[in-house]
This record gives structure tokens, sequence and C-alpha cells, in this order.
């Protein structure tokens, strides 16, 4: 069962609700969005009935919900959830939802100040809001470029702040998180860590927003739980992110799931991105792979970019260079508004 609160529900009211649903033996996960507090219940739902809890002061409804994710699930309101990133005093913050279409790009890895400062520069060029790079970089192959860790932390801080780009970058320690949530505005989690259940539970108790990547093998049923563990720690600010799964087709290191775009937006209130790069693997296959992605109504694009893809420590034959982005970017523009997406 979930408890919605009304949009100018008191402490007060939020604790007087939790404090009956304890006293009749069950357990209570708030988790307070953009809009509205909700309250997750666990416990005897006949018990809940008996609470009268839809008629307590500050609750504007009380609803039963027969997923097994309950604060992710679109049954609890029609409307579809908008997350804003880098929000505060001084930024309006980037909102992804279903009124825009967000682009985040940037270098797969963070290699230096230079490379991520002209990274920062190109995707701000083509319109992408959020700059996004990777510092700790988790990697199949034990040999590979695992990133700069702490410092390129500080780099990415600087070519955003630089830029004037919120920065978006993965986590993959829980003993990290608190490092990264200081120097990031949106914690990654990639796919490998979809169900690290003590790094999601670590991200959900921070403040800011989470970007979840699919798990390379997961269902769409397992990675909405996953996302229920992050904001049964109150943290409600979710942005799901599909990137191809494991499939016998071998042409690309993954098969972009794009039916997975319509269908967890009718199972979840929560945005979704698709990543094509990673899917793909592959430069030529970015545009035609975020066509459909625009076009099966994801909530925006995250895109590797790299001033010099030959060069790059990892990932370089997917990075898109400065004629690709460009040619993206004129695709965003001209397609997203067909699909009443605003851009900036
Ligand atoms: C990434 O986004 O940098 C990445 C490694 O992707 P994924 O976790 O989807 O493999």
């Amino acid at each position: 069962m979930v408890v919605i609160m009304t949009s100018d529900a008191t402490e007060a009211q939020i604790d007087d609700v939790i404090s009956r649903v304890h006293r009749a033996g069950g357990e209570a996960f708030v988790s307070r969005g953009l809009h509205r507090t909700i309250i997750g219940l666990l416990g005897d739902v006949d018990e809940f009935r008996s609470l009268n809890l839809r008629r307590m002061a500050g609750v504007a409804d009380v609803i039963r919900i027969s997923t097994p994710y309950k604060l992710v699930s679109r049954d609890q309101g029609p409307e579809r959830s908008t997350v804003v990133v880098g929000r505060d005093a001084t930024r309006a913050g980037v909102p992804i939802g279903p009124d825009h279409f967000t682009l985040l790009a940037g270098p797969c890895a963070v290699e230096s100040l230079d490379q991520t400062l002209e990274s920062a520069e190109m995707a701000k060029a083509a319109g992408a809001t959020l700059l996004r790079g990777g510092a700790f970089r988790p990697q199949t192959l034990p040999y590979a470029f695992h990133g700069l860790g702490k410092s390129g932390l500080r780099i990415l801080a600087e070519a955003g702040a630089a830029t004037g780009l919120p920065v978006v970058t993965e986590v993959t320690e829980v003993s990290d998180v608190a490092l990264v949530a200081e120097h990031a505005d949106m914690l990654q989690i990639g796919a490998r860590n979809m169900q690290n259940f003590g790094l999601l539970n670590a991200v959900g108790a921070t403040r800011k927003p989470v970007l979840l990547k699919r798990g390379i093998q997961a269902t769409i049923e397992e990675w909405l739980m996953a996302a229920e563990y992050v904001a049964q720690r109150g943290n409600l600010d979710i942005v799901l992110c599909e990137r191809g799964i494991r499939t016998f087709e071998s042409a690309t290191p993954a098969t972009l799931d794009i039916s997975s775009v319509p269908t967890v937006q009718r199972l979840s209130h929560l945005p979704v991105l698709v990543d094509p790069t990673h899917a793909s693997g592959r430069r030529d296959l970015v545009l035609p792979l975020s066509r459909a992605a625009i076009a099966a109504g994801a909530d925006g694009l995250l895109v590797d970019i790299h001033p010099d893809p030959e060069s790059a420590l990892c990932d370089g034959p997917q990075a898109l260079a400065g004629p690709e982005i460009r040619e993206l970017a004129a695709a965003i523009r001209r397609m997203a508004p067909l699909v009443d997406r605003q851009t900036p």
C-alpha cells in the first residue's frame, strides 16, 4: 500500500501517518519527491485498511499496489515524474521528464582537464544540458583503463563549472558514495551494479538524483525493483536508463531493447533515458538508435563523445566526434518537437 500525502502536508502530518502504521505493526518508507511525499507501507494490508489512513489530515489518497515495486510504480498516480538535476540556490537545475528531451553527453572516461573541457564544450554546443563523464570506470577487462578516480571527479566538476553544465558520474563502491556526491550533481549506477543492493541503499540515502542503468541481463521488473531499493531509502529522484541487454545477437555488445521505453513508462512514473552508445558499441549506430529512442518516447539520451576518439583511453569506437554529435543535435532539434518535447 502507498499513502500519498497532499502537496502541502506538514512534517507533523507525515509523522502521524508513520506512527499510526508503526502502532499497527507495519513498516513505513518515506519518499520526499519534488511535488509530494509518499509513504510506502509494508505489513498486513487488512490491518492498514482498518486504520482509516485516508481520513487523516494531510493524506490525499491511499492506494493498494499489486506490483512488487511500489514507490516507483505508476499505480500510485497517473502523472509521470520530472527529476531536476543540479538545482541549488543559484541554478534552476535541468529537468528530465515527460515534457522535455534531455541530452547527457561527455567522455566515457575523464582522461585529462583539456580532454574533459573540450568534450564539455562539444556537449554544450550540441545542446546537452548535463555533462556525463567517468572517473570510476568499471571494466570487464581487468587491464583496461579504470579511470582517474578522485582527480577525475575534480576535473569533471571543473569542466562542469566552466561550461555551466551540472555533472553526472558513476559511483561503483559504497565507500565512494559520499565523495562522489560531493563532486557530482547526479550519481550513476552502472549496468554491472544494478543489483548491488548495498550501493543502491547508499545512493538512496543521499539527496542526489540517481541515474540507474538497466543491468545487462535484467528484466524490466528486476530493474524497477532495483529502483525501488533507492526509493525505499527516501530518494525518489531516480532516472532509469535503457542501455541494451545481452541476447544471442553478437553483432553489437548488447541489443537495445527499445520496447522497454514505453513499457517502463506504463509501469513506472520514473523518467527513462536511452544510451545508444553502450548498447551498440559503434559510432555509426548511435544516430539511428537515437532516432528510434526519440520516436519511442524516451525522455532523453546519454551519449559518449570525445574530441579525438582515436586516442580515447576507453570505448573510442563508440564515441561521437564533432561531426557526429552535430548530426545528432540536428536530429534531436528536428524530432523532439514532433513528439511534444521541449529542447533547450
Ligand atoms: C557507462 O555509462 O559509462 C557504462 C560503462 O555503461 P554501462 O554501465 O551501461 O555498461
